[in-house]
């Protein structure tokens, strides 16, 4: 996974973001093995949606569940919640069958 290390994105407060399938990460921010993972299982996301298409989608369902769930809404993405809880698990992306973030909605 192409990393790329800045002091402009992603926004102060956040430290790192997946745009593309490539990892933008604040150059105070801490990444371990963990965050690689969580961003690896986004950019598999990313790749079958076709790129854009995870971006509108995400957006989407953030607003969806801002109303549904208020603060806690980025952790209740479907993307987020795939990502979340595989992060852990090594082979994961080795077994991830295609679309699992539906598994997650
Ligand atoms: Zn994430």
């Amino acid at each position: 996974m192409k990393i790329i290390r800045n002091n402009i994105i992603p926004f102060r407060g956040f430290s790192a973001i997946n745009l593309f399938g490539i990892l933008f990460v604040r150059k105070e921010a801490e990444i371990d093995a963990t965050v690689i993972r969580h961003e690896k299982i986004h950019s598999a996301q990313i790749v079958e949606l076709g790129y854009i298409f995870f971006y509108i989608l995400y957006v989407l369902e953030w607003l969806f569940r801002l109303i549904k769930h208020g603060k806690s809404a980025y952790r209740n993405i479907s993307f987020e919640r795939e990502a979340y809880y595989n992060q852990q698990n090594k082979s994961y992306l080795h077994t991830r069958k295609s679309y699992s973030f539906l598994r997650y909605l």
